[in-house]
């Protein structure tokens, strides 16, 4: 692997054959989770592909040149032409081997994956799940001494990170926008010592014998594991859905709502989520049309009289949708009223779906004990009914699904836990 600058990009990169180039910044923390995964690959790769790297900040006029606009960007080159997806953000381990692979051979790109070596790595506990409770679980561990590795399959900081802002965390006087907080979360339990492997693939998870297979070839084991998974948005199980997802339809009001300036929406959901995301959206769209399978909102009464008073905003209840299609580039969301059956197409220029969450339990087989709704059920200690297996935050069965109770569940685990290992 190999260091270039600006000056060498034509002769090594343009003029370079098949490259793989590493735009990265300093102070990025999704930097530092694809260096190790940069320089594994070109040990295995380096017949084939050269792999360079490159810092932006120093760099930048060919960054702009170049319309890298996120640190870290992978451009890949074959030839003088730019080939494959760019990839950027969390980069995982599967999607860099995915375009490296399409750059080389079939026969070559088996046979170099022939030689990868499997690991076995241990550690006293492991943490699944890098948001508020994983990381309060990984921060009190690290500080009682516990050898702790975090593992999560997108970048640590959970579902804070896509928060638009936070108002209700104790110590901030102001309201904090969701990044910087799961951030400096994140950043202090890192700087603690706690070993993070983030953006990763969890290919298998065996909680009897308490080890975990992540990228397919790497084996965390450990003494404990502590479930943090969360949970992800419930599916509305339309036709169309699950083809349009980030296509035309979104479940991240604060990922998303920026690209519909002056644009019409649709909002499938009316409870607390849908109330507060809808009003978030209003800020930039300049019509929402809410559907609603109840004759009423069902979030808190304060916001709600905030958003009927949004003259930007309207409601169609008793209804939901069945089908979702993209028509020269509209959205065509055909919905179906519950009283008469009837059916009608709303037209749009996006839909958002906030219609509730589900845990994110697939990986743990049908072991652990859940409650009616799948949330695994635990302990004061957050113990669950596996020996040495614990779970924390919103994947827990509870009445209260919020940052605190997520990170005071962390905090109870790690306690427990540090104290089981004495
Ligand atoms: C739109 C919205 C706004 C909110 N606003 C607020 C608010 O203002 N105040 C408040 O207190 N709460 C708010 N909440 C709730 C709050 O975000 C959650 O209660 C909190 O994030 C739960 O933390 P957690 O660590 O349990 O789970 P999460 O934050 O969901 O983190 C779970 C982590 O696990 C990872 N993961 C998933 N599957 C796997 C796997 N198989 N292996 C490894 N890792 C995995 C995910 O990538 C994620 O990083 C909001 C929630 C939403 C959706």
């Amino acid at each position: 692997m190999k260091e270039i600058t600006a000056a060498e990009f034509e002769s090594e990169v343009i003029n370079g054959g098949k490259v793989v180039l590493d735009f990265y910044s300093s102070e990025c923390p999704p930097c530092e989770a694809l260096a190790p995964k940069f320089d594994g690959l070109s040990k295995l790769y380096d017949e084939d592909i050269k792999f360079l790297k490159i810092f932006r900040q120093n760099n930048r006029e060919l960054a702009n040149s170049l319309n890298v606009m996120s640190s870290p960007t992978l451009l890949f080159y074959d030839n003088k032409m730019e080939v494959a997806n760019r990839l950027s953000g969390g980069i995982k381990r599967s999607e860099i081997i995915y375009n490296l692979d399409s750059m080389i051979p079939e026969s070559k790109a088996k046979a170099i994956k022939a030689q990868i070596k499997p690991s076995i790595s241990e550690y006293e506990t492991l943490i699944l799940g890098a948001g508020p409770a994983g990381l309060t679980a990984g921060l009190y561990l690290c500080q009682a001494k516990v050898n702790t590795c975090l593992i999560d399959v997108a970048l640590p900081g959970g579902q804070v990170t896509n928060t638009h802002q936070v108002s209700n965390y104790p110590g901030f006087i102001e309201p904090q926008p969701g990044y910087m907080l799961s951030h400096n979360m994140s950043e202090q339990t890192k700087l603690c010592g706690t070993i993070y492997k983030v953006a990763v693939d969890v290919t298998k998870v065996d909680l009897d014998e308490k080890k975990v297979i992540i990228d397919e070839f790497e084996t965390i084991q450990a003494k404990k594991i502590v479930i943090a998974t969360g949970t992800s948005p419930n599916l509305t199980g339309a036709k169309g859905e699950i083809e349009l997802k980030g296509q035309g339809i979104s479940y991240c009001a604060t990922c998303d709502a920026k690209y519909f300036v002056d644009l019409e929406v649709v909002v499938i959901g009316g409870g607390n989520s849908a109330v507060e995301e809808t009003e978030f959206i209003s800020r930039f769209a300049s019509k929402i049309t809410m559907v609603h399978q109840f004759d009423k909102l069902t979030a808190n009464k304060q916001a709600i009289d905030k958003l009927l008073t949004n003259p930007k905003v309207s409601v169609i209840y008793e209804n939901e949708p069945r089908k979702f299609e993209k028509i020269d580039g509209k959205m065509q969301i055909e919905i179906e009223n519950l009283k008469t059956n009837e059916r009608n197409t709303l037209i749009s220029d996006g839909v958002f779906i906030f219609i509730g969450m589900k845990p994110n339990t697939a990986l743990f087989g049908d072991k652990l004990k859940v409650d009616n709704w799948g949330y695994i059920v635990t302990d004061e200690d957050m113990k669950t009914n596996i020996p040495d297996i614990y779970a924390v935050g919103d994947i827990t069965a509870k009445k209260y699904r919020q940052i605190t109770t997520a990170v005071a569940d962390g905090t109870i685990a790690a306690i427990a836990i540090a104290k089981e290992l004495n």
